[in-house]
């Protein structure tokens, strides 16, 4: 047989009681014997700390209810008999202590019957563990979680709020947007319908108005001289009307002429469009004196016919508003960004900035008739000819001062990049 070591004669050799005296002595856990009355028979050193007492048997007949408050001690209480009528324990229920100094802390509590040699329940004994630091940390792990909570439900109920008000806003646009693009739509269709009304209004007014000016002109080549000084006013008055609506009847047609014909593009030598319109205008040129300069004029791609036509209007307002100098006009063109700008210079009369935008609406003039003979539709079929384009077009003047047209065309793909 291996003989037994040290430690195990020495603890071999000690008694029961030795051995539970030393347990009470130094386990850090509550540990109790109670009667049946739940008075303590014999307590740990720790319970006796716990409670205040130097020496342990300080505790013997003492009940809960010298220690804790009544609630407490009377809660103990019920579940000790309980434990003594059913035989059955408590394991491992934790609960709050409130001392009689108002103190509370937390404990895990088991509790069994204490029987005798017979097995008889003679009173309860238990063994309880302080976890007050665990149960505060909980505790405030959990007032932690319901401020979270609390902060987390502002936030979805303010995020919430957020995103109903953004559907909201998203279908209110949607139903704008519906709006916007029903009326564009209408917009469109009208003005389809006004270009074609204009078109044939003005197409099938040039066969009767070529009949009335005819007439009223060979009536002036005819009677002028022959009737009275008052008839000769009248058929004056009656040929300036045709010839005026005549003009008129000409500058709606071409107006109206840009959408019928559509755009042909192509790359298009803006120098020999502007020829063009220069040759057109050899007679006004010729009459008024004026100087035309071109500069070298980029190929773009363009509808060469129109870009004549726009030259042909902006050339022809130079002259025609010109101050007491001579008309002098410079054509020139330069690379910006991805635009070529083309201007048109003049030395006239110059326009008042608060007119920059309105002279390039239909029938807008800034002269009578007698000053200045016109129809205001010629810088609208400018500006629809730009656009058409992909351009835009505006002008720079002082009045007195002369001005300057100015209108963009973009530049060809690939056209001046590095
Ligand atoms: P119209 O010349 O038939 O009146 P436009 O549409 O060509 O019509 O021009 C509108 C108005 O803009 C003109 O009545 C005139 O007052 C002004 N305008 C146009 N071009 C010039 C210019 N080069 N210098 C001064 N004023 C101009």
């Amino acid at each position: 047989m291996k003989p037994a070591t040290k430690s195990e004669t020495c603890v071999r050799a000690t008694t029961d009681q030795q051995l539970l005296d030393a347990f009470l002595d130094h386990i850090p856990d509550c540990v109790y014997f109670k009667d049946c009355d739940s008075r303590f028979v014999r307590i740990s050193r720790t319970l006796a700390d716990r409670f205040g007492l130097t020496d342990p048997a300080d505790a013997v007949d003492k009940t809960d209810f010298n220690m804790f408050s009544a609630e407490h001690a009377q809660q103990a209480f019920a579940d000790e008999q309980h434990i003594i009528r059913t035989g059955q324990p408590i394991v491992g229920k934790e609960e709050r202590e409130t001392w009689l100094d108002g103190r509370d802390t937390w404990v895990s509590t088991t509790k069994v019957p204490l029987r005798n040699h017979s097995g008889d329940i003679i009173g309860t004994m238990g063994i309880s563990r302080d976890i007050t630091a665990r149960r505060l940390a909980e505790l405030e792990l959990e007032q932690y979680k319901t401020h979270l909570e609390e902060l987390v439900a502002a936030r979805t109920s303010e995020l919430t709020g957020a995103k109903e008000q953004l559907e909201q806003d998203i279908a209110a646009r949607r139903v704008a947007e519906q709006q916007l693009a029903r009326k564009a739509q209408e917009l469109d269709r009208s003005n389809r319908d006004l270009e074609k009304f204009a078109h044939v209004a003005s197409h099938d007014l040039q066969e009767p108005l070529r009949m009335v000016a005819s007439y009223t002109q060979l009536l002036a080549r005819r009677y002028t001289g022959k009737l009275d000084a008052e008839a000769d006013e009248f058929i004056g008055f009656a040929v300036d009307g045709a010839n005026r609506m005549k003009q008129l009847i000409r500058d709606l047609l071409s107006y109206s002429r840009l959408s019928a014909n559509g755009l042909s593009l192509t790359s298009a030598d803006s120098g020999a469009a502007c020829n063009a319109a220069i040759t057109n205008l050899h007679e006004a040129i010729v009459d008024s004196g004026a100087v035309v300069e071109t500069e070298s004029l980029p190929i773009v791609l363009a509808d060469a016919s129109q870009l004549a036509q726009l030259f042909q209007n902006l050339i022809g307002n130079a002259i025609k508003y010109h101050g007491d100098r001579a008309p002098q006009i410079r054509v020139a063109a330069h690379l910006e960004a991805n635009d070529w700008v083309f201007t048109v210079t003049d030395n006239g009369i110059g326009i008042e900035s608060q007119y920059f935008e309105r002279i390039f609406e239909m029938f807008q003039r800034l002269h009578t008739r007698k000053q200045h003979p016109g129809t205001g539709i010629g810088l609208a079929i400018c500006r629809n000819i730009v656009e058409r384009h992909g351009g835009k077009i505006w002008v720079e003047s002082q009045a007195g001062q002369g001005s300057k047209f100015l209108f963009t065309v973009p530049k060809k793909k690939g056209e001046g990049d590095q």
